[in-house]
């Protein structure tokens, strides 16, 4: 069933030369990338804070900053990146990088502060935030996004610009503008989401002696029928301040498969699924992991957490092969030095990238060819599932929303579509602006 709307009216209540949507890492970067190079930037925002899944599920711990080059550790997201660690460390926030499996670094940060760092720093860039803005849907003229259309509490309304960049994670307005889109893999599976909590009144030297034995301890407690949790391949950190835990437990499927992070009804049971096994995690700890006897539930993250939905089919479709075997591009924006990282049903599959330990980033993963003035940065980028896992993380998000704002900007100053701009000119701008091309040729 379904019924007919009547026609309206929708007002132009704004207009800029970028209009930038979603305020995760990938749309952050892009907005005070454009604003700084001179565009007028509006940044569209559902919630009432920038981050993303970077704040709104909790992640709270930075992955793609690092590269294991040739097994020295080396930090190659940078250019805005550099700021806003800076800007997180003089706020206290950041700890100091942590190792994963040996392989690579993690660096965990506060929750509260990556919001405050975020406005402060777009603010500062000139970027005219608007929380509190769903965007609904698109109008198109000629190939051409000419409005995005939002709900808000004051109602409808329509924003136009110039050049739109879609850092909604899901790839909402490309979808809408009529962009390729792809979803899953070819059996559509898409990567397990997870809600993210974290705990207080943590002992964290006991909890620090006993991460090493969590898994040990959780297929026990499986064999022996204790519990019944999704997944084994659990784990939790300290975050910057005195015992104050995160996990990254959880594992919400419906019905048997993953949760489909654009399917409406599949979310709204997710959250409620991401609940109870978040209690079931949380009361496994504090019964049977030193550190965790007195420890309190300290938050559950505002929605479930998401790594996968729709991806653009670009240009360039990023593959695995290049990620694993450090490929140099024709048009690099920067470099991805994360692994590949599966969630895969009850545990988490991982490959790592060796040698150089990175591989340089096409600026044609930000490119379709259906819609002239569309950028596309972020999680949702071109990349296939299995390069989705590893270009997704939030250091990588940041190096895309860099250059996607960088070459808006550059292609209105050229008066020229996106796709049009010379990608050396782009890259010499972004190199210019401290962004890490690699000083290693050697694969
Ligand atoms: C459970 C979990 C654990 C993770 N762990 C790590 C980790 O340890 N380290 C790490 O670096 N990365 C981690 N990641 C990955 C990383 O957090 C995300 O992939 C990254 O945040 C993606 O950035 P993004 O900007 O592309 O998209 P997102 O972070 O998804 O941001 C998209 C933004 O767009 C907004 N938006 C979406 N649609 C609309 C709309 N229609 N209208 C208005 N606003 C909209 C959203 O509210 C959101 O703010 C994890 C992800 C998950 C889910």
């Amino acid at each position: 069933m379904a019924i007919i709307e009547p026609e309206r009216r929708t007002p132009v209540v704004a207009e800029a030369d970028v209009v930038v949507l979603g305020g995760g890492p990938a749309g952050l970067f892009a907005a005070i990338a454009a604003a700084r190079k001179g565009a007028s930037t509006l940044l569209l925002e559902r919630y009432g804070f920038l981050g993303g899944m970077g704040t709104a599920a909790g992640v709270t711990s930075f992955c793609g900053l690092y590269a294991n080059v040739h097994g020295r550790f080396e930090r190659t997201a940078r250019g805005l990146t550099d700021e806003f660690l800076d800007r997180l460390s003089r706020m206290d926030a950041l700890n100091e990088p942590h190792s994963i499996m040996g392989q690579t670094l993690g660096q965990s940060y506060d929750n509260a502060a990556w919001k405050c760092a975020a406005d402060d720093m777009a603010i500062a860039a000139g970027v005219q935030l608007r929380f509190h803005t769903l965007a609904v849907g698109a109008t198109i003229d000629g190939g051409r996004i000419t409005h995005v259309l939002i709900e808000t509490k004051s109602g409808r309304a329509a924003i136009g610009g110039r050049v739109f960049i879609d850092c909604s994670g899901d790839a909402d307005l490309a979808f809408w503008a009529g962009a390729p889109t792809e979803k899953g893999d070819e059996h559509g599976f898409i990567a397990y989401p997870t809600m993210m909590f974290r705990m207080g009144a943590v002992d964290d030297a006991r909890a620090l002696a006993s991460k090493p034995m969590l898994r040990g301890k959780l297929e026990d407690a499986q064999r022996q029928g204790r519990t019944d949790l999704p997944r084994l391949s659990a784990s939790f950190n300290p975050q910057p301040h005195a015992g104050e835990w995160r996990s990254n437990a959880t594992q919400i499927s419906h019905e048997g498969h993953p949760v489909d992070g654009i399917a409406w009804l599949e979310l709204s049971q997710g959250e409620i699924e991401g609940r109870r096994q978040i209690r079931a995690y949380f009361d496994f700890y504090r019964s049977e992991i030193p550190g965790f006897e007195k420890a309190y539930l300290l938050d559950i993250a505002p929605q479930i957490g998401i790594r996968e939905t729709r991806r653009l089919v670009g240009r360039h479709v990023i593959h695995e092969d290049e990620i694993l075997g450090a490929a140099d591009v024709a048009d690099p924006i920067g470099v991805n030095g994360w692994p590949v990282e599966r969630h895969v049903r009850g545990d988490v599959e991982w490959k790592f990238i060796p040698g150089r330990g990175y591989h340089q980033m096409p600026y044609g993963a930000l490119l379709t060819r259906k819609v002239a003035n569309l950028l596309v940065a972020g999680r949702c980028a071109s990349a296939t599932p299995v390069a989705q896992s590893s270009i997704r993380v939030s250091g990588t998000c940041f190096v895309m929303g860099q250059a996607g704002g960088t070459a808006a900007a550059l292609s209105l100053r050229a008066e020229c579509d996106a796709i049009a701009l010379d990608p050396r000119v782009l890259a010499a701008e972004l190199a210019h602006d401290g962004v890490y091309f690699g000083d290693d040729c050697g694969g």
